[in-house]
């Protein structure tokens, strides 16, 4: 058995800052990732991350834009830590070697992003994540951290309603031991593979969200589903939101620019529930592209695509068959992101230290980044304010996580049950017959319905036929069965784990969607077309109830200084 006072699940951006934090700190501390970590998501960033550093800006008018942005859904109170936090964490990654594109007078340079109301979102180019992640992982390499790299989450251990560790598989081997902690950090990441296509890695499949709602903790707005305006038909893949930033227009077949009539201000720089609805909208209108509409690049010229946007050109080359100097690249809204995850307050806990029992949770369970919702993206995320999301609750959740492992004891931990309980579930999927069901294709069926029928624009019939495709392919999930059995890097058994978080989240994913009988950001609705505050301006949350369904209940919004208004770019 191993054992760590804090182990962080995740060697993402939010798992990295979570895990600096501790260290810092003082805590023995331990980071487990299902890949090299310098793989993870994180790396495909590509716009940038936001931060009033400029100086005609202000944290508060980063927190309105977020609110705005959020259609309400977002709890101000977080928002305003995470917009008030955000310079200082951007000082303090450029003092670890960010290198972020500058003016000529020395200070960092900030790109337009949409729904934002000055130019905000400081940049490395289009590969901000790749960056930051590695020069934070080199720090912390430099530190010594304890890492386990290719180690594979598959439970965690709860005593008592408290953690005491979790089960992991090391890929490499198979084998399986047991991590005994007094707190863990789940910062696994979004959702992705559970929709099909989606800009997100192979990797992403909501592992930390099914591994939290199994131990009993809640799952908070999973229905803030976004998709993003600019994604490549072909496969999914993105192209980053610098690109209308910088300036980049979006034409219909007609050679319009269509968003003077959806957003007549910010144009292509509403938000992006904003612009994926009017894309939508052309498409559906008859004046798409082949179920496309087109992103024009080519008046931003040659110097300013090839030092700020030359991975957009190289992704659209190889991917779209299209030079963007000389030709718009057609793109689709397309799965990108969750702002829904597993329910924290603003230092990660997923408990409620009111006491008052608001909502279900684990004590010692912190979660951070994309797979936790502190609300501070509410209905929908603006660009940039994800990776900001992962730095600065990254570190608060590092921070109360050591706190709190310095509070408590070990709790009690049964090492052979765990391992038992682990090695016969592995076994009852290698003694299935090879040729049974295989995960590729459920996964398959899963991502297109999720696609089909809670996307951009949603209607009860749609999301309950996709609900019920989810619990038919749940049906038939103990059935699944891999071709390898053997224990050295069996990936096939890892997509069959994988597939079975996925399920659960998808099936959260459609029970909280079809009772949000509204519009509210990226939770669009032609049955209920309008934004309802007097019925919805609240959280829905989920746990899962006795008999393994979805339990679903509301929270209240926390709101200081923002009443709802309408909302307009
Ligand atoms: C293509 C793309 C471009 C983006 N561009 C931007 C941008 O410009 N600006 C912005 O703000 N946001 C952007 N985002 C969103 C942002 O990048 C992500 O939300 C954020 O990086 C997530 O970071 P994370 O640390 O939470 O998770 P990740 O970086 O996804 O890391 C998750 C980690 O968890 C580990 N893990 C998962 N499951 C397990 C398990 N079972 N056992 C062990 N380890 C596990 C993985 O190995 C990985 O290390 C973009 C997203 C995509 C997909």
């Amino acid at each position: 058995m191993r054992q760590h006072e804090v182990v962080i699940i995740g060697g993402g951006l939010a798992g990295m800052r979570a895990a600096q934090k501790a260290q810092e700190m003082g805590a023995d501390v331990a980071m487990i990732s299902k890949i090299y970590p310098t793989r993870s998501h994180s790396a495909a960033a590509q716009g940038g991350v936001q931060a009033a550093v400029s100086e005609n800006d202000s944290w508060e008018s980063h927190a309105y834009d977020t609110v705005k942005g959020s259609d309400y859904l977002g709890d101000q109170d977080a928002i305003e830590i995470l917009c008030y936090e955000a310079p200082g964490d951007i000082y303090a990654l450029e003092r670890m070697g960010v290198i972020f594109n500058r003016n000529d007078d020395g200070t960092i340079d900030a790109r337009a992003f949409g729904g934002t109301s000055v130019n905000r979102t400081c940049f490395v180019a289009d590969q901000t994540g790749q960056v930051l992640l590695h020069v934070m992982w080199e720090q912390l390499l430099k530190s010594g951290l304890t890492t386990y790299s290719e180690w594979f989450v598959t439970k965690l251990l709860v005593e008592d309603n408290k953690i005491a560790g979790c089960v992991a598989l090391e890929i490499p081997t198979g084998r399986v031991e047991v991590f005994r902690a007094k707190a863990i950090v789940l910062a696994t990441g979004g959702i992705g593979q559970v929709y099909n296509p989606t800009t997100n890695g192979l990797v992403v499949t909501a592992d930390g969200q099914a591994l939290a709602y199994q131990a009993g903790a809640t799952l908070m707005d999973m229905e803030a589903v976004q998709h993003h305006p600019t994604t490549m038909q072909a496969n999914g893949v993105l192209i980053t939101e610098g690109a209308r930033g910088e300036g980049a227009y979006l034409l219909n077949s007609n050679g319009e620019r269509f968003m003077e009539k959806y957003a007549p201000n910010m144009k292509e720089l509403a938000s992006r529930d904003v612009v994926s609805r009017a894309e939508t909208m052309e498409i559906r209108e008859g004046r798409g592209v082949n179920g496309c509409v087109l992103l024009d690049l080519r008046h931003l010229g040659r110097d300013l695509i090839m030092t700020k946007l030359a991975q957009i050109y190289e992704l659209a080359r190889d991917y779209a068959n299209t030079n963007i100097l000389e030709a718009p690249v057609p793109i689709q809204p397309g799965h990108h992101y969750i702002m829904g995850g597993i329910k924290t307050d603003v230092d990660g806990r997923t408990w409620d230290i009111t006491g008052e029992n608001r909502w279900a949770g684990v004590e010692g369970l912190f979660a951070a980044g994309e797979c936790a919702n502190v609300s501070v993206h509410g209905g929908n995320r603006l660009g940039g304010n994800s990776l900001l999301d992962t730095i600065v609750f990254g570190k608060r959740s590092g921070a109360g996580a050591t706190e709190y492992a310095n509070s408590i004891d070990w709790a009690p931990i049964s090492e052979d049950a765990a391992l038992a309980d682990e090695e016969s579930g592995i076994k009852a999927i290698f003694d299935r017959p090879s040729d049974g069901l295989r995960s590729s294709a459920l996964r398959f069926e899963m991502g297109k319905s999720m696609n089909d029928g809670i996307a951009v624009f949603r209607t009860e019939e749609g999301m309950t036929q996709t609900l019920n495709t989810v619990r038919d392919i749940k049906g038939r999930f103990p059935n699944v069965s891999v071709q390898n059995k053997g224990r050295v890097f069996n990936t096939d058994l890892l997509s069959v784990l994988e597939l079975g978080y996925m399920l659960d989240v998808a099936e959260v994913i459609a029970v909280s969607a079809i009772n949000r009988k509204e519009s509210r950001g990226a939770h669009a609705r032609e049955d209920y077309p309008d934004r309802n505050d007097e019925e919805y301006l609240k959280h829905t949350i989920v746990h899962r109830g006795k008999n393994g369904d979805p339990a679903l209940d509301y929270l209240p919004v926390t709101m200081t200084k923002w009443e709802p208004q309408v909302r307009s770019y």
